[in-house]
C-alpha cells in the first residue's frame, strides 16, 4: 500500500511505459552551454535517475543559432554536437532513466542581435528588436526544429519537447500580441496556429513513431493580446493530430505582471487549467507550477485532474523526491521553498543553477558528502541554517555530532522569514532539517546557550560556530523610546505594531516587514483569493486570461525609509524582486528614499531630513521598526580566539554583510565535505 497510489502508477504511451506519473521540467542549469560540461550534466541527471523521476526533460537546446538565448548559448544542430550529448543519455538509462531533450527556439527573447519573431515587435523585456521571418525562414525554422529531434534521437534521448509556451518563439506565432503577420501563419487564430501545428508534425515524421514527444502549450499567457481559451483548445487538438504524445502545461510569457512560480504563488495555483485542457485532449496531459510536495501532486492526480505533474526546482531541491514518496519517506524530502534564490536568479546572472537548500545540486561531482575516514567528535553551536546544514551534513558522513542552540527551537533566522505571509514554504525547510537531525542521530541541546568553557572542556575534535547575527539598533536619539522596536519583535510576536507605522531600512528584510504589517491573512493559502488580488481571469472571457487585480486593502499605513537615493528593492533578487515591488505598490506603502538623516524619535513620531535639501520631515507614526541590516553574533567566537582555541565559524557568525540563507546553508554543507 502506498499514500501515492495515482503518483506512483505507471504510464503505457504505446511504445514505452513511464514508470511513474512524475516529470522532472525543464530547467536550464548553465551546464548545456559548453561540451566540456557534460559529465557534469550526466552526473546531475542520473542522480535524479536514480532518485526515481519518471522521466526528465533537459535544458531547452535551439535548433539554430538564431533561435539561441545569447551567443554560445546551447544549441543542437549537427551530428557531432548530438554524440557529445551520448554521455548524458547513457548516465541517464545506466541509472534506470529516461530522458527527453527540450527544443527551445528563443525568438525574440534572445538576447542577440539577431534574434527573430512572427513579426518585428520587440519585447518589453529586452533590448533587441527582433526580425520578422519570412516565410523561407519560416519554413527553415520549422526543418530545424525536426532536424534537432532527429537528433535528439541518435544522441539517444527517449524524446523531445517542444517548447510552445512562456513567449518563446511558438508563443509569438500563436498570440495576437506578437504576430502581426498578414500571410500564412498569421491574422486568423488558425493561420497562428500553423507555425506550431506544423513544427509538431515536421518533429514527428523525423523521429517516427516510437519516441516521445512532447508539447508545451501554453494554456495561460497572462499577457494583454495573448490566446483566448477557444484558441487554446483548438490548438490543443490540433497538435494531438499533429503527432504529440504528450501535452506538458506551460503558464505565462516570461514579460507577464503576474508571478505564476515564486513562492508566495499557492501551491498548485494552475492545476485547474490542466483539468480544463484535459476535456478537449485525450492525450496525457502534464500539470505544473508550484507543485512541491506528494500530496500536492497526488491530489491533483487522484482527482483526474491531469495524468502527470511536472517538478522542475524540487528535483534541484531534493533528486530522491520521487525515491522517497515510494518508500513512504515524504517527510524526509527538501522540499523547494520557491524562493529562486539559487535557481533561476543564478540562470539570469549566468551564474550555473544551483539550489538554496540544495548546495549539491548542479555540483554533484565537486560537492561531495562521501563517508568519513576518521570519525570525529564535533560541536557545532547555532540551530540557523549554517548550523543545520553543517550537523546534518557532518552526521551523514558518519561523524557524531552535538548541535548547540540557545533558543527554544531550532531555524534561527530563517524561523522569522517563514513567519512573513506568502513565505509560509519556508517552514518545509526547517520541518527537513528537524527530521535528518532525528535520523542523522545528532544530539541536540535545545535552549543551551553555550559558554566558551564547555567547548574548551567537552573533549570535542571540532567546534563549528554558527552563532549568526542579531538585528542592528542604530545609533537614532530616542531609539529606546517605547515605539521603537526591532524587526525580530515585531515577527516574532514580543511587539504588536500599531496602525500608522515606519520602517528603517528597505533591504529583505525591511520590504518583509512591509508584508507582514500590510497583510492581514496570507493570500497564498486560498489561490481564488490571490488570483483576484494579481488579477488571473478566465481566458474564455478575456484574452491571455487578465483581469483588472483586486488587492485587499492595508489595514496599516506604513512608511518605508532607506537612504539610498536609487528607487528600493534594488538589491532583490532579479525573479522575485518585480513581485515585491508590485506589492508595496498594491498595499499603499508610502516609499521614501534619499533619507539623509533619521534625527530622532520622541512621542510626535520619526524626524527625518531628505534629500540634498536637508528637507525636515516628521512621520507621526505609532510604530518605528529597525530593519537597518545585522551584526555578526561573535561573543563565542572572540572568546574562543582569545583562548588559542581553533573553531570553524560559519554563516553570519562569520560575515554579516550580504547573507542569505543560500551562503549560510552552503557555508555548513562545503564545511561538512571537508572535516
Ligand atoms: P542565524 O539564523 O542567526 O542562526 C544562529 C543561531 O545561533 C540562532 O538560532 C541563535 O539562537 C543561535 N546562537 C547564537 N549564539 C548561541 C550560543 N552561544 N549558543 C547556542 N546557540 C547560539 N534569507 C534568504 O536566503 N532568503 C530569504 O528570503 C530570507 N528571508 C528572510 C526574512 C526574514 C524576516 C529574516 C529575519 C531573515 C531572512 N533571511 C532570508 C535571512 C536568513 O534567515 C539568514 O541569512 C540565515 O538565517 C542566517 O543563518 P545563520 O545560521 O548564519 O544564522
Ligand atoms: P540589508 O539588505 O543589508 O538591508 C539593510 C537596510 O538597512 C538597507 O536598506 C540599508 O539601506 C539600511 N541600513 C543599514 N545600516 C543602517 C543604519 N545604520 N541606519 C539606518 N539604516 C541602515 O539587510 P536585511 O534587510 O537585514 O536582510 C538581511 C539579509 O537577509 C539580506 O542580505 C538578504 O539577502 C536576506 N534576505 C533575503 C530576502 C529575499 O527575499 N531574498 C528577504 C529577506 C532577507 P540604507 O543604508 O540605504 O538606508
Ligand atoms: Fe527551489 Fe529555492 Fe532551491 Fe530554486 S533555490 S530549487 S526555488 S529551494
Amino acid at each position: 500500500m502506498t499514500a501515492y497510489p495515482h503518483l506512483l502508477a505507471p504510464l503505457d504511451l504505446g511504445h514505452t511505459t513511464l514508470p511513474n506519473r512524475v516529470v522532472m521540467g525543464s530547467m536550464h542549469t548553465g551546464l548545456e552551454d559548453h561540451a566540456r560540461d557534460f559529465g557534469k550534466l550526466a552526473a546531475y541527471f542520473a542522480e535524479r535517475a536514480r532518485g526515481g523521476a519518471g522521466l526528465m526533460i533537459t535544458g531547452g537546446f535551439s535548433p539554430s543559432i538564431e533561435g539561441s538565448f545569447y551567443p554560445l548559448a546551447s544549441k543542437l544542430t549537427t551530428r557531432r554536437e548530438a554524440r557529445e550529448h551520448r554521455v548524458i543519455t547513457e548516465a541517464v538509462h545506466a541509472a534506470g532513466g529516461r530522458i527527453a531533450l527540450q527544443i527551445l527556439h528563443a525568438g525574440r527573447y534572445g538576447y542577440t542581435p539577431w534574434c527573430v519573431s512572427a513579426s518585428a515587435v520587440k519585447s518589453p523585456i529586452s533590448r533587441f528588436s527582433p526580425r520578422a521571418l519570412s516565410e523561407r525562414g519560416v519554413r527553415r525554422t520549422i526543418n530545424n526544429f525536426a532536424r534537432a529531434a532527429q537528433l535528439a534521437r541518435i544522441a539517444g534521448y527517449d524524446g523531445v519537447e517542444i517548447m510552445g509556451s512562456e513567449g518563446y518563439l511558438i508563443n509569438q506565432f500563436l498570440a495576437p500580441r506578437t504576430n502581426k503577420r498578414t500571410d500564412a501563419w498569421g491574422g486568423s487564430p488558425e493561420n497562428r496556429r500553423r507555425f506550431a501545428v506544423e513544427t509538431v508534425r515536421a518533429v514527428r515524421e523525423a523521429v517516427g513513431p516510437d519516441f516521445i514527444v512532447v508539447y508545451r502549450i501554453s494554456v495561460l499567457d497572462l499577457v494583454e493580446d495573448g490566446q483566448t481559451w477557444e484558441e487554446v483548445a483548438a490548438l490543443a487538438g490540433e497538435v494531438e493530430r499533429a503527432g504529440a504524445s504528450i501535452l506538458n502545461l506551460g503558464i505565462g510569457w516570461h514579460e507577464a505582471r503576474v508571478p505564476t512560480i515564486v513562492t508566495s504563488v499557492p501551491r498548485a495555483a494552475f492545476a485547474e487549467y490542466a483539468a480544463r485542457l484535459k476535456t478537449v485532449t485525450s492525450l496525457p496531459v502534464v500539470a505544473t507550477n508550484r507543485i512541491n510536495t506528494p500530496e500536492v501532486a497526488e491530489g491533483i492526480l487522484a482527482s483526474g485532474g491531469a495524468d502527470l505533474v511536472s517538478l522542475a526546482r524540487p528535483f534541484l531541491a531534493d533528486p530522491a523526491w520521487v525515491r522517497k514518496a515510494q518508500e513512504d519517506r515524504a517527510d524526509e524530502i527538501n522540499t523547494c521553498i520557491a524562493c529562486n534564490q539559487a535557481c533561476l536568479d543564478h540562470t539570469f546572472v549566468k551564474e550555473r543553477a544551483t539550489c538554496l537548500v540544495n548546495p549539491r545540486a548542479g555540483y554533484e561531482t565537486e560537492l561531495v558528502l562521501g563517508p568519513t575516514q576518521r570519525v570525529k567528535h564535533v560541536a557545532v553551536v547555532g540551530a540557523g541554517p549554517a548550523g543545520l546544514a553543517a550537523a546534518t551534513s557532518l552526521a551523514e558522513r558518519g561523524h557524531r555530532v552535538e548541535l548547540f542552540e540557545a533558543g527554544d527551537d531550532i531555524g534561527g533566522q530563517f524561523a522569522l522569514a517563514m513567519r512573513i505571509p506568502g513565505k509560509e514554504e519556508f517552514a518545509e525547510t526547517i520541518r527537513y532539517f528537524r527530521r535528518q537531525l532525528d535520523i542523522k542521530d545528532v544530539k541536540v541541546h535545545l535552549g543551551h546557550r553555550v559558554e566558551p568553557d564547555e567547548l574548551v572542556d567537552g573533549g570535542f575534535d571540532e567546534v563549528v560556530v554558527a552563532t549568526g547575527v542579531e538585528p542592528r539598533v542604530p545609533a537614532i536619539e530616542g531609539a529606546d523610546h517605547p515605539s521603537v522596536m526591532t524587526y525580530a519583535q515585531l515577527i516574532s510576536g514580543e511587539r504588536v505594531a500599531g496602525g500608522r507605522v515606519a520602517v528603517i531600512g528597505a533591504g529583505g528584510i525591511g520590504v518583509d516587514v512591509c508584508e507582514f504589517l500590510t497583510t492581514t491573512h496570507s493570500p497564498t493559502l486560498d489561490v481564488q483569493e490571490w488570483k483576484a488580488e494579481w488579477g488571473v481571469g478566465d481566458p474564455a472571457q478575456d484574452r491571455g486570461g487578465l483581469t483588472r487585480p483586486a488587492p485587499s486593502p492595508s489595514p496599516r499605513q506604513v512608511f518605508l525609509l532607506q537612504r539610498k537615493p536609487t528607487s528600493i528593492g534594488k538589491g532583490l533578487g532579479k525573479t522575485t524582486g518585480w513581485v515585491h515591488r508590485a506589492n508595496l505598490k498594491m498595499k499603499g506603502v508610502e516609499q521614501i528614499t534619499g533619507v539623509t538623516a533619521y534625527e530622532k524619535v520622541d512621542d510626535d513620531g520619526l524626524h527625518l531630513r531628505i534629500g540634498e535639501s536637508g528637507e525636515r520631515r516628521v512621520l507621526a507614526v505609532d510604530s518605528i521598526i529597525l530593519c537597518a541590516g545585522q551584526e555578526s553574533v561573535r561573543t563565542l567566537s572572540d572568546a574562543l580566539s582569545a583562548r588559542g582555541v581553533s573553531a570553524h565559524v560559519i554563516g553570519g557568525a562569520e560575515v554579516a554583510a550580504e547573507l542569505d540563507a543560500k551562503r549560510a546553508i552552503r557555508q555548513g554543507t562545503e564545511l561538512a565535505a571537508r572535516l
